[in-house]
């Protein structure tokens, strides 16, 4: 039986119906969809209804409908840093993702080139691109699993390189339903931060300004990140990749490492041998065993080191 909360309002067939006729003739509406399906954990119970909008049109219709229709609504890009409820998410679930996505680069009168890209995206596909064609300071993300969007969110980042770094600009779909172009400065990106979702905006796409590089040097970078991220990293295992944000002077594994934890297990869910800073999904996790293993590192840390570790992954119900 599905659980749910006192009061929470159910989507009726009536708006069901709305939502599907939006969906007939293109993007996807499913109803009851698994959401284990949709995330890099491999973790969630169902999604009441779930939708994949075919392009910024549509999109912006979904988010109009579903203001009518007063369904509550939650985005997901890649699925790469949530850990989704086991009873999975009420309301509609809004996936941002566009493949093979849309990169546009021009190149400037003083040689540097602006690159602009839908927010649904692949970071590392676009990471990859902008490597191929010579441009410098994308080479960190080349092995980032999620969207663009999904990065800007977080600021990803990683081996020194950053979202901020290079990002120009972005275009936003409101609350209000208003399509604006804020530049990058007004989203505040700091270490995993945002205001996007505190001002409950929907990213649609972003410019990037980049400029050349030494195209040796950047295939060499890109090659020795990616060997790094293979040795360093349990890639084998469904996971949502740091589990931990870095407290300030310290590195969140090595925390985890000298409490003993490595290893450490509650149901399907482990603190990676590998990497002490990833939780890794070892098979059948489900959200309850990830959630009762971080409760568990943050007190056995904390009792150890005096730290407090505090999660990165966003957690969605
Ligand atoms: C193996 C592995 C390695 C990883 N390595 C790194 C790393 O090196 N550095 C790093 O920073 N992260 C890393 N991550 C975490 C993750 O890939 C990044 O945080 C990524 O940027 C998340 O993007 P996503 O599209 O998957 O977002 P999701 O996980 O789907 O969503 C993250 C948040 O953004 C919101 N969101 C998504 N798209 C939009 C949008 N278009 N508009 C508004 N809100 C949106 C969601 O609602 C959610 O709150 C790793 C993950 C894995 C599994």
């Amino acid at each position: 039986m599905r659980y749910r909360r006192k009061n929470e309002k159910v989507v009726t067939a009536e708006q069901k119906e709305r939502l599907a006729a939006l969906y007939r003739d293109r993007g996807t509406c499913s109803f009851d969809e698994p959401l284990a399906a949709h995330t890099t954990f491999r973790i969630g119970g169902p999604a009441d209804v779930y939708l994949v909008p075919a392009d910024e049109e549509q999109l912006a219709e979904t988010v109009r409908l579903l203001t009518e229709l007063n369904v509550r609504c939650t985005l997901l890009g890649n699925g790469s840093n949530v850990l989704v409820a086991d009873e999975g998410i009420r309301g509609a679930v809004l996936k941002l993702e566009d493949k093979p996505g849309r990169m546009e680069f021009t190149e400037g009168p003083d040689g540097s080139v602006r690159a602009e890209v839908s927010a649904g995206t692949s970071l590392s596909g676009f990471a990859r691109e902008a490597c191929e064609r010579g441009l410098a300071a994308m080479e960190y993300a080349t092995g980032i699993p999620g969207t663009v969007g999904g990065g800007i969110v977080m600021n990803a980042g990683a081996y020194g390189g950053e979202i901020r770094d290079t990002l120009t600009e972005v275009t936003v779909l409101t609350k209000e339903g208003e399509i604006v172009t804020l530049p990058a400065e007004e989203l505040k990106l700091s270490y995993r931060y945002s205001v996007i979702p505190e001002r409950g905006y929907i990213v649609l796409c972003a410019v990037f300004t980049l400029v050349p590089g030494d195209r040796e040097a950047i295939r060499a970078k890109v090659l020795e990140l990616s060997a790094k991220r293979r040795d360093k990293q349990p890639l084998e295992y469904p996971s949502a990749g740091s589990t931990f944000k870095r407290p300030e002077g310290y590195f969140a594994g090595k925390l985890i490492e000298d409490a003993g934890l490595r290893g450490y297990t509650v149901g399907g869910a482990q603190v990676s041998e590998k990497h002490c800073g990833f939780v890794i999904n070892k098979g059948g996790a489900t959200c309850a065993d990830v959630k009762a293993l971080i409760r568990d590192v943050q007190r056995i840390v904390f009792e150890n080191s005096g730290v407090e570790l505090e999660p990165e992954v966003k957690f969605l119900s």
